[in-house]
């Protein structure tokens, strides 16, 4: 029988502490709860076992890096190479000087925005209803009621293909919106932020009314992938979806909410395919009613079944 991936490289990098595992399911793991698998899953020990794997891991395998997969769809075919994951040893979060503080990118945006809270940091409540971990909030410039990630970010850090630890500055992340165009294939570790000094009750009341906005007006308990499109410039994504006739508008098990058109939906056995065909229809339409090209905000990775 011939080897897996997972066991080939097992057996070339003796020393690697992670756990690396062959042929996992990442439908369980993604929001949309639909896609492929990843042909092998490495989840480092720690960031010396993460620059030992990428400086050992051979040029042509392919490796890509998932966070909470709240903005992910992963195609039917699943993920080629190595899907790598960042788990409790990356989540540490730490208040500095200054309303500074330290997070890795495992931390879910909700503690992120929780600890800086209790530390009497301002200016993190936007995290408190955005369901995915830092790094996916650093790559994706994640933001909401009027603060995006980049108006925090001093320095971003991470290791590269060559397993060489990296420090981005916030330039150096050439943040726009929704987009960085940090180096390719750099895996963030974590960020040092800043924010500023504020009463701790004064933070409670702005992430509370935050968390309780979300609630109201997103489907934030379905099988989704949060926001599907971009706004264009100076127009809503989910006005011209809904102007184009979209809201509902169902593919196999794949539909526009009714609530926030510019979410869609898993509403029950929507495979990758149908999503991203609901995409493309609902893309299609509205250049038809609007003229606009929407683009996906939404990561498709992998390949088709
Ligand atoms: C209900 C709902 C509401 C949402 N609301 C908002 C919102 O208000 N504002 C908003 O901006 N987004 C929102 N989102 C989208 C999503 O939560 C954000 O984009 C989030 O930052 C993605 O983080 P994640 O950990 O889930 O990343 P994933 O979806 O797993 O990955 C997203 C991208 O980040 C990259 N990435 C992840 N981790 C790393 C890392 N360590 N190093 C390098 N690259 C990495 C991945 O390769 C991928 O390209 C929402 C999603 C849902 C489901």
């Amino acid at each position: 029988m011939t080897a897996t991936l997972a066991e080939r490289l097992a057996a070339q990098l003796p020393k690697l502490r992670g756990r690396l595992l062959s042929d996992q399911s990442l439908a369980e793991v993604v929001w949309f709860r639909v896609g492929g698998r990843a042909e092998a899953l490495f989840t480092p020990a720690d960031e010396d076992d993460l620059a030992y794997f990428l400086s050992r891991l051979p040029a042509e395998v392919p490796y890509g890096v998932i966070g909470l997969g709240s903005n992910l769809l992963v195609r039917d075919g699943g993920l080629p190479g190595v899907t790598i994951r960042l788990g409790k040893p990356f989540a540490t979060i730490a208040p500095g000087r200054d309303a500074t503080l330290w997070a890795g990118a495992a931390a879910a945006d909700k503690r992120v925005a929780l600890e800086a809270m209790e530390a009497g940091i301002g200016g993190f409540a936007f995290f408190a209803g955005i369901p995915g971990a830092l790094g996916g909030a650093l790559a994706m410039n994640a933001g909401a009621n009027g603060t995006e990630t980049s108006d925090r970010v001093v320095e971003v850090f991470g290791f590269d293909r060559a397993g060489d630890a990296v420090t981005l500055s916030n330039a150096a992340m050439g943040y726009s919106y929704r987009h960085s165009s940090a180096p390719e294939g750099v895996i963030f570790t974590g960020a040092l932020m800043r924010g500023e000094q504020r009463e701790r009750a004064a933070i409670k009341a702005e992430v509370d009314a935050v968390i309780a906005h979300r609630e109201a007006s997103q489907p934030t308990r379905s099988r989704t992938g949060g926001s599907t499109f971009k706004n264009p410039p100076g127009l809503s994504a989910w006005r011209l979806v809904d102007e184009a006739g979209c809201r509902g508008l169902t593919i196999g098990g794949a539909q526009v909410s009714e609530l926030h058109t510019n979410f869609l939906i898993n509403v029950g056995g929507a495979t990758a395919a149908d999503i991203e065909a609901l995409g493309e229809e609902v893309r299609r339409r509205v250049k038809e009613t609007s003229g606009v090209e929407l683009e996906w905000e939404i990561k498709r990775i992998g390949v088709a079944a």
